[in-house]
């Protein structure tokens, strides 16, 4: 390893990171970590800290799965790479094609399309959902609906569909024919509705509206994410997502979920399809599938999709998308070695135990203290704290409040990450109930010195 000096020295000099203005990186120095074991990280500096993001939502076996490292050094000997385009495969592909079709049969997810990452996925299935209906006759459904405040990745198909300004506006004019319904957010909403059951209702009403005003026979497909991420951790109504479903099936628009973040166990239900009830046309993974060791992502396809494209002769269905690293076999077999751990360790199960815990934490410490206007979760290990000024009048908290809580937080013992006026929080699956001890009480901390 370099030494500390030469990495702190360079970072900003020589790179930009994602989702950060370059001056910022210039002038304030970022975490630098160069080692993790378990669900701890270590930074340059040598201060170790439990992970409270678990890498970006996608270390759910924590940084010392050695079937998953095995799996990718095995792998690396055997066969580095083979492409899956037309006319080639690979025995890996193959082989993990069949885990996830079991792992998905009970949401009705029957084939797998292969890809480098959420984005890509993202923008796999929003393609797929256009060609399936040109090669039923229906051309004209080319638009696509989503939610605000969703996110799904920065991909221009699926920045279009994203429904936060912050990943839009710079890139702008996006993909034509993309809009955006209201999320079931009941701490805000247009419609001052306190009550998570009728607020999803309205919403619900405002996807009809908005249904009718496009006209069905316009719209390819219906993506969200069955509990919003990176828009804060809006779990909705558990009415919210079926009445989707049935919209969508009433007027032929695809139903997309984007699992990138809740498949795998995440949200204490193996997939959020399950969590909710409901069988998508789609469901887009990436993240944990690879435990964030490896590059990859898949898109799980319904079984009435699959057999539109498969039933087609006429060339309409050949599918002109693809990536070099579709099907990579390296992600392949640590995809493999991903889920059988992931169903060996039955993570879902601890999820929503250290998820409870954690979520009984947040609310403590939201009795203590006035920051803290609202805290989401509820369903496995993804939390958000969100902050305000003022809870009376829910006014937005000082832009560098959330970030004074995260450094104290990370001195007492706990990396937790901040987007906009929310902490987020998407630990590893692996965590123990010490663990999440270790994460509120440095998130108390963090609090106490505002
Ligand atoms: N969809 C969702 C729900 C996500 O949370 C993310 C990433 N946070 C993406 C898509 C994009 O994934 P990636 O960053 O791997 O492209």
């Amino acid at each position: 390893m370099k030494d500390a000096n030469f990495l702190k020295a360079n970072n900003a000099r020589s790179l930009w990171h994602p989702m950060t203005a370059p001056s910022d990186s210039l002038k304030n120095q970022p975490t630098i970590v160069t080692g993790a074991q378990g669900v701890r990280i270590t930074d340059v500096d040598g201060h170790e800290v439990v992970d409270a993001v678990g890498g970006l939502w996608n270390v759910n076996l924590g940084y010392s799965c050695q079937p998953v490292k095995d799996a990718i050094a095995a792998q690396l000997d055997t066969l580095p790479y083979y492409s899956i385009f037309r006319g080639t495969s690979n025995d890996k592909v193959i082989e993990l094609a069949e885990e996830l079709r079991a792992f998905f049969a009970p949401d009705g997810l029957v084939r797998a399309f292969f890809t480098s990452g959420g984005s890509d996925s993202v923008e796999t299935a929003l393609r797929l959902a256009r060609q399936y209906h040109k090669i039923r006759g229906e051309g004209a459904r080319v638009k696509y609906l989503s939610l605000k405040k969703g996110y799904h990745g920065t991909h221009t198909g699926a920045a279009s569909v994203n429904g936060n300004a912050n990943f839009r506006t710079a890139y702008e004019p996006l993909l034509p024919g993309c809009f955006h319904i209201p999320a079931p957010y009941t701490y805000r909403n247009p419609f001052n509705e306190t009550d998570p059951a009728k607020l999803a209702q309205l919403c619900l009403q405002a996807l009809e509206d908005e249904i009718a005003f496009q006209g069905a026979g316009t719209i390819a497909a219906f993506i969200m994410e069955p509990i919003l991420g990176a828009g804060g951790v809006i779990p909705p109504h558990p009415s919210f997502m079926p009445g989707v479903e049935k919209i969508c099936r009433k007027h032929g628009i695809l139903l997309i979920a984007d699992e990138v973040i809740t498949a795998f166990g995440r949200t204490g239900a193996w997939t959020g399809a399950r969590l909710w009830g409901v069988k998508p046309d789609f469901a887009c993974t990436a993240k944990a599938i690879t435990n964030g060791y490896f590059p990859f992502g898949a898109v799980m396809i319904g079984e009435a999709v699959a057999e539109v494209f498969e039933s087609d002769e006429t060339g309409r269905a050949a599918i002109g998308h693809g990536y070099t690293y579709s099907g990579h076999p390296v992600g392949a077999a640590a995809a493999i070695a991903c889920l059988a751990e992931t169903q060996r360790l039955n993570v879902k199960d601890n999820a929503a135990a250290r998820g409870a815990e954690l979520h009984a934490g947040l609310l403590a410490l939201q009795s203590k203290y006035e920051a803290i206007g609202d805290v989401r979760g509820g369903h496995g290990l993804m939390h958000a704290i969100e902050l305000v000024s003022d809870r009376a009048s829910k006014a937005a908290p000082d832009k560098a409040t959330a970030g004074k809580v995260q450094k104290v937080a990370y001195e007492a013992g706990a990396m937790v990450r901040v987007s906009g006026p929310n902490i987020i929080l998407s630990p590893s699956l692996v965590l123990t109930a010490e663990d999440v001890q270790v994460i509120l009480s440095a998130l108390d901390a963090g609090f106490a010195a505002l």
